[in-house]
């Protein structure tokens, strides 16, 4: 008989692995379960140019469907799977069917966290984690002149540069001393701050939203310091919580995520995981840490496959993700947790491209580079090989980045 892979959640992550398992001479079933009723698609457009209306969804689709019917790949859509039986190797979708697998791979992601005040089901309010929810914030938007974005993280950002391109007038609620905070230095929060004022978004930092009322047909934003804010919609962008519950059910092994090893295998060798739902090690950084990034959900979705197909390769690729918002292209090579100095090469106050690159001591650890794509391209490069860069020559936009390196002395 056939032996079969099955994978949970149609994503990044199940997209690049069912053909990865292909390509690496995979011959047996693979099938895809995920409990959205569309093809695999790019998720980051949602809040940029899917929003924006500039992409349709058959734009975003990471494959046509045609490429999973010629690779033999079935796909089971709008179906959710409500537990797994690893003694019998068999998973239970809510439909009441029981599949049988040899290997399973969970790419089941993470899904939006909710803001526990009042008011945030009324009709009107979004949350933007998929196609379903930025269609009802697209019909929205044809009669909306204002909008409330609760959140000043990239997706928040991306959410109120689109809306705000489209028209809308726009204030940003960030509860935090500033935007962008769990995530870059105070100057790119700066920057990104100008930005978007002279572009026309309202930013209110260190203000807390503490209910949603309507009043008419306006919604009213209400924070802990009685101010109010009327909107004709309010979108909430305040982070998510992965999918881990299935995994739990099944007693793997759990962290900050699904716990898996280099080869993506969490604590029960026949079951993988991949993508926004793992907590894996990175030997870059020697952490553990959850990513939510879509070249990590492809990248394990490749290792996976690798594994599974006898062709083991181990994990160990450098972090990086971007944010699109206005005419600022935000990419961004490692990790700059743990930093205490910034260095910027260009001019962050006047201009809209720079890059900063981020020290914890004297290791170069990440980069943020705007409109800066040499700056990106060199940064990942040099994060990757571990090389030291010299502080002061960087911050000099005469001084070549090659330059820059420091060679270590024999
Ligand atoms: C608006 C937005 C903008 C973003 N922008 C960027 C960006 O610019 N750059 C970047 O790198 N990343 C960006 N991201 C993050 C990126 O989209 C994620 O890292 C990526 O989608 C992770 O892919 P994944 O396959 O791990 O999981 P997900 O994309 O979360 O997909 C998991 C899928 O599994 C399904 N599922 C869960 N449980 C079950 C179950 N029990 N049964 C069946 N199906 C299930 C879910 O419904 C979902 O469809 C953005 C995300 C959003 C929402």
């Amino acid at each position: 008989m056939s032996k079969s892979v099955i994978i949970i959640g149609a994503s990044h992550a199940a997209a690049q692995t069912c053909v990865s398992l292909r390509q690496g001479g995979w011959d047996g079933d693979v099938t895809v379960i995920g409990d959205e009723e569309v093809l695999p698609y790019h998720r980051p457009p949602l809040s940029k140019d899917f929003l924006s209306g500039q992409k349709t969804i058959d734009d975003i689709l990471i494959r046509p469907e045609w490429a999973y019917i010629d690779a033999n790949i079935t796909m089971r859509l709008g179906v959710r799977v409500g537990s797994i039986n690893r003694a019998e190797k068999t998973v239970l979708t809510d439909e009441g069917e029981a599949l049988p697998y040899d290997k399973l791979v969970l790419t089941t992601g993470a899904r939006i966290r909710r803001l526990p005040i009042d008011g945030q089901e009324l009709n009107n309010v979004f949350y933007l984690r998929d196609t379903a929810d930025v269609l009802a914030i697209k019909a929205k938007v044809k009669t909306a002149q204002t909008a409330v974005i609760i959140g000043g993280g990239y997706i928040g950002l991306e959410t109120a540069a689109s809306l705000r391109k489209q028209g809308l007038d726009v204030t940003l609620l960030e509860a935090m001393p500033r935007i962008l905070q769990r995530v870059t230095a105070p100057q790119l929060s700066t920057f990104y701050k100008r930005i978007h004022v002279e572009e026309g978004v309202n930013i209110i930092e260190n203000i807390m939203a503490s209910k949603i009322t309507q009043d008419g047909k306006a919604l009213q934003v209400t924070t802990a310091c009685e101010q109010s804010f009327s909107a004709d919609m309010v979108v909430i962008g305040i982070g998510v919580i992965p999918n881990i519950e299935l995994a739990e059910m099944a007693r793997l092994a759990i962290g900050n995520g699904i716990e898996v090893n280099p080869f993506c295998q969490t604590s029960d060798p026949d079951i993988y995981a991949a993508g926004d739902v793992t907590w894996h090690y990175n030997p870059i950084y020697d952490s553990h840490i959850r990513l939510e990034s879509v070249p990590n959900a492809t990248e394990q979705g490749k290792i996976v496959a690798a594994h599974i197909n006898g062709a083991p390769k181990p994990h160990n690729a450098l972090p990086w993700f971007w944010s699109d918002q206005f005419d600022l292209k935000l990419q961004i090579a490692g990790l700059s947790t743990g930093f205490d100095d910034v260095i910027i090469r260009g001019d962050i106050d006047g201009s809209r491209s720079f890059a900063a690159y981020y020290f914890e001591g004297e290791k170069f650890i990440a980069v943020d580079a705007v409109n800066a794509p040499r700056d990106f391209m060199f940064g990942k490069l040099a994060l990757t090989k571990g090389a030291a860069l010299d502080k002061v020559r960087i911050a000099n936009l005469d001084n070549d980045l090659k330059s820059c390196i420091i060679k270590p002395s024999n």
